[in-house]
């Protein structure tokens, strides 16, 4: 089922023009599937209500749901989410996904999963803000991060209302557009981190 869903979740197509101030970048499709499996096998996404926050190209949501969960996915850039809609439309699943374009920190609504790989970098806060929200309104979350950040995130993570249940180390190659024009690309670390409500 796992390599089943990374052939599919490989032909979502990656942003036309990513915003480097928004930190947009496809997560790899087989990080992608790993952790929707994962959520799945914990029974976080079949029959659940789940949210994408930072949708980007829809990757996460469309995972979702091809996975049977009812999926919102949030995203500031409405250029990004005609692009995520257009991959839902593509892969059979545009009317299991519900689109909303606004900050994430804005959201008023709970939801069973937060599934997401939010802007991560220092400059963004190492995806604090994100995760502040996730845990506030939702049973599980499914998050990647930067391992630069893991300290501060136990830390946060420590004094919420949710506990950290996994934490699995990566690597990923992140496109030359992110500064790297010497290479075709630059391999990273980062890591997948679940939470769930203590
Ligand atoms: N899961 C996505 C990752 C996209 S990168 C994918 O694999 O395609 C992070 C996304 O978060 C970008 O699309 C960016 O536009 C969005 N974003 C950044 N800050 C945001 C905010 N405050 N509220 C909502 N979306 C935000």
């Amino acid at each position: 089922m796992k390599s089943e869903l990374t052939r599919t979740l490989s032909k979502v197509e990656g942003f036309e023009n990513p915003k480097i101030s928004l930190e947009q970048y496809l997560t790899p499709p087989e990080m992608a599937a790993d952790i929707l499996h994962t959520a799945y096998m914990n029974q976080d996404l079949e029959g659940r209500k789940v949210a994408d926050f930072g949708t980007g190209t829809g990757i996460l949501a469309i995972g979702a749901a091809l996975l049977g969960a009812e999926v919102k996915a949030f995203d500031k850039d409405s250029d990004a989410l005609e692009n995520a809609e257009r991959n839902a439309e593509k892969l059979g699943v545009r009317q299991e996904i519900e689109f909303a374009e606004g900050d994430v920190e804005k959201v008023n609504e709970s939801f069973d999963t937060v599934v997401m790989n939010p802007p991560f970098s220092v400059h963004s806060d190492s995806g604090i803000a994100f995760l502040r929200k996730a845990v506030s309104c939702s049973n599980a979350v499914y998050t990647v991060s930067h391992p630069g950040s893991r300290e501060v995130i136990k830390d946060f993570v420590e004094n919420s209302n949710h506990v950290i249940t996994a934490l699995e180390e990566y690597r990923i190659s992140l496109p030359s557009t992110y500064g790297f024009h010497t290479e075709e690309g630059r391999e990273t670390e980062v890591d997948v981190i679940i939470t769930q409500k203590g």
